[in-house]
């Protein structure tokens, strides 16, 4: 999975995606289900299911629930380039596993802690 719990993603495909290309629809993922490769991004693919009153919601009514997307159809976002984007991996100075963004060069988040046997000297 190229994405992971409380990145910001760009939602490209798919009812919610963008309508325009100069504003990228972007949610935080909620959740990531990685066996069957899906993600639940936080106010895209909404559903509303109506409930009869009960003893439990006694006022019935609508409940709205994210549904899940597929991966491959989010991209990481990227706040330099203000879009969604390809992901690079890389080592950090210290050793760290970052992911980057492979258009603007900008980390976007570790991945792992320092590691001294892939830092640079
Ligand atoms: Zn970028």
């Amino acid at each position: 999975m190229h994405v992971r719990k409380n990145d910001i993603v760009e939602v490209t495909c798919g009812d919610d995606a963008g309508i325009t290309t100069k504003t990228p629809t972007i949610g935080k993922v909620l959740r990531v289900l990685p066996d069957n490769n899906k993600v639940v991004v936080e106010g895209i693919n909404r559903v509303y299911r109506h409930m009869k009153p009960s003893r439990r919601n006694p006022q019935g009514g609508r409940l709205s629930k994210e549904m899940p997307v597929a991966a491959a159809n989010v991209l990481l976002y990227c706040g330099t380039c203000r879009r969604g984007v390809r992901l690079g991996k890389r080592y950090t100075a210290d050793g760290a596993k970052e992911r980057f963004c492979k258009k603007c060069g900008s980390g976007l988040g570790l991945l792992s802690k320092p590691d001294p046997k892939y830092a640079r000297k």
